[in-house]
């Protein structure tokens, strides 16, 4: 069986290398339409693109209305009933329109480049070649449901719902993002967004400094209390990036007002920053602090779920004849939402690159054979029994 399924899965590879000139025609087409998060109109046009791309691939689309951004897509493979297999892409990227004109798509040297190619079309592409090929000829495998949203690199407001809605239904979840030089995402930090806002009280700042409080000293007591909550043993950062306040010079700041990121790898040190942030009280007894905001994203912990998935992942790369390691990121993802209601997920099953958001963003175009290869025998591993 063992040797069976190597060869099938080596075959796949082989197959792919021979479609790797459609696979860049896709990757071509999907870079070459800009997605930036927060452009509607751009962002609509991708999708009837899409649809029609998947649909030519065998999948059933839904296109998901969407009035603060750019519509969802949801595309299924196989038949309903069965637990799915699935698959998380984004389509947005954080390039503005125009940056294609700028940069636009090349392939040099086995190298794809383009605004957004990394993170995440190839993935993208890879997840519609491995559900096609996983559901060519009616087969019995998994069924497969591909959510491809709009707003990921905004924060997932919209499509969070959608996507708790589909995990916990799911069998498993792989998410397309790019890898971490190759490696998969098995645990991610998670993200918290919040403000803390100061109130103090205005006075002239010379003839009667005594009657203000200064809002910018409530401040920076605060920020260092805040600062004073990290724990980086434990994986978690705590910081106040963005400050501002006062008025004039010659007044007593009334008001000051910071923000802060913070990252957790667990959810037990989320809970903590987030107990001890409310807990802060001002340093002066009439002085008013106010802490809003929350976790963005729910630390995605490394659960057995997700170590057994890994685990098969690595004895199926293993046949395929490549290596595949394992990482844990400061960054989050849609993968933080499906972990978080139970699910077991693979991230960064994606694209082999470099430079996410940056601008030597690029993908390795040899390696999409074999991580869509090794997609396609991970599905069909997870068939029932
Ligand atoms: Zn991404």
């Amino acid at each position: 069986m063992q040797n069976r399924a190597a060869v099938n899965g080596k075959a796949t590879v082989e197959v792919l290398r021979a479609r790797s000139t459609e696979m860049l025609d896709d990757l071509r087409a999907c870079v070459e339409i800009e997605t930036p998060s927060r452009d509607k109109a751009r962002c609509d046009a991708f999708v009837p693109f899409f649809t029609e791309l998947a649909t030519r691939y065998g999948g059933r689309c839904e296109r998901i209305a969407n009035r603060d951004g750019g519509d969802h897509l949801v595309v299924r493979w196989g038949k309903s009933g069965e637990a799915p297999v699935l698959f998380l892409g984004h389509y947005d990227t954080v390039w503005p329109a125009g940056t294609l004109a700028r940069k636009p798509f090349t392939v040099t040297d086995g190298v794809a480049r383009g605004p957004g190619v990394f993170d995440m079309k190839a993935g993208l592409v890879q997840a519609l070649w491995a559900a096609r090929l996983v559901h060519a000829n009616g087969s019995a495998a998994p069924p497969i449901t591909f959510v491809v949203n709009s707003d990921e690199e905004i924060g997932s407001v919209t499509s969070r719902a959608m996507i708790e809605d589909e995990a916990r239904k799911a069998r498993a979840v792989f998410v397309f993002e790019p890898s971490f030089h190759g490696a998969v995402k098995t645990a991610r930090k998670g993200v918290g967004i919040y403000t803390v806002e100061v109130e103090g009280r205005a006075a002239h700042a010379g003839s009667e400094p005594e009657n203000g409080i200064n809002a910018i000293d409530e401040l920076a007591r605060a920020t260092l209390a805040i600062h004073a909550l990290g724990n980086p043993k434990a994986g978690t950062s705590i910081y106040v990036d963005v400050v501002s306040g006062g008025t004039v010079r010659n007044t007593i700041a009334a008001h000051a007002r910071g923000e802060i990121d913070m990252r957790a790898a667990t959810n037990a040190e989320a809970k903590r920053i987030d107990d001890a942030l409310h807990a802060l009280r001002p340093h002066h007894p009439e002085a008013k602090l106010t802490i809003t905001g929350g976790l963005n994203r729910p630390p995605m912990e490394r659960s057995p779920k997700i170590a057994d998935l890994y685990a098969r992942a690595k004895a199926i790369a293993m046949q395929l004849g490549f290596a595949l390691e394992e990482a844990s990121v400061g960054g989050g993802s849609d993968g933080n939402f499906a972990a978080a209601v139970g699910a077991g997920v693979l991230d960064g099953i994606g694209a082999v690159g470099e430079g996410a958001h940056a601008e030597h963003e690029h993908v390795h175009v040899g390696a999409m054979a074999e991580r869509t290869a090794l997609v396609i025998d991970l599905v069909r591993s997870l068939a029932a029994g």
